[in-house]
């Protein structure tokens, strides 16, 4: 079972995210639906209860096994920059806490998402079950994508890979966004790649973040 902190539907916390949200704004945040679906989503019942307090600061938090909940900033911005449509199918590589995950069902995304270690996979499925969302979710390396369900009309990777996996470029539909941190292990620029259309793409370079390290065959290794 999760552990709902002091309520679901705490004022105190909704009030806290509500402040969060008006952070996200000015930090440079435009998109409104992406805000609306930040203030929609618990973000303190993905996190242990000792951490629950500390839930709607903008900072990354631990989550176990050496990885983290994003940072609320950084979830935005990938989440402005992959320009989710109601009803698209939507990739996430790297579940962790499952947060990401929820604030693509608030916009109304089908969501696929990937993770490689065991216990954060079955956590955050049990915490997006609870909380009624509904997504696909798989345990493995994500840097492969998801092939059985591909193409995917955005696709988000949630930690720093050394280059871009080629198989996330080829599992994405026409028109579709792949947003990923690329770069060493301190410091990864957030690029996004468009497919125009069949065998055209373009790529864009944005400011940068840090992340923990994406593992797997078309990522760091272990
Ligand atoms: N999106 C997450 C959230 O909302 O809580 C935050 C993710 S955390 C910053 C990055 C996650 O990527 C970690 O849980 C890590 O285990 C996972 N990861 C790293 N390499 C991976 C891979 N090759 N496939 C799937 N998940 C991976």
């Amino acid at each position: 079972m999760i552990n709902w902190g002091s309520g679901l539907n705490n004022p105190k916390f909704k009030q806290r995210r509500k402040a969060l949200v008006e952070k996200l704004r000015k930090k440079g945040i435009k998109d409104q639906r992406v805000l609306e679906a930040i203030q929609m989503v618990a973000r303190h019942v993905f996190v242990d209860t000792a951490l629950q307090d500390r839930a709607y600061q903008d900072s990354a938090l631990p989550i176990g096994k050496k990885q983290t909940i994003s940072q609320p900033y950084t979830v935005a911005r990938q989440t402005e920059l992959l320009e989710v449509k109601p009803g698209e199918k939507v990739l996430e590589i790297g579940t962790g806490s499952g947060y990401q995950a929820a604030v693509l069902c608030e916009l109304g995304a089908q969501v696929y998402t990937v993770e490689r270690h065991k216990k954060l996979y079955e956590k955050a499925r049990e915490t997006l079950h609870e909380l009624g969302y509904s997504i696909h979710a798989k345990l493995g390396d994500g840097t492969r994508g998801w092939s059985a369900y591909a193409p995917y009309d955005a696709i988000v990777v949630t930690a720093g890979a050394p280059v871009v996996p080629d198989d996330l470029v080829a599992q994405l539909n026409v028109n579709g966004r792949l947003v990923v941190p690329v770069g060493d292990e301190n410091r990864q620029e957030m690029v996004r790649i468009i497919k125009i259309r069949e065998g055209e793409f373009e790529e864009e370079h944005y400011s940068d973040f840090k992340f923990v390290p994406l593992i797997g065959e078309q990522g760091w290794k272990e």
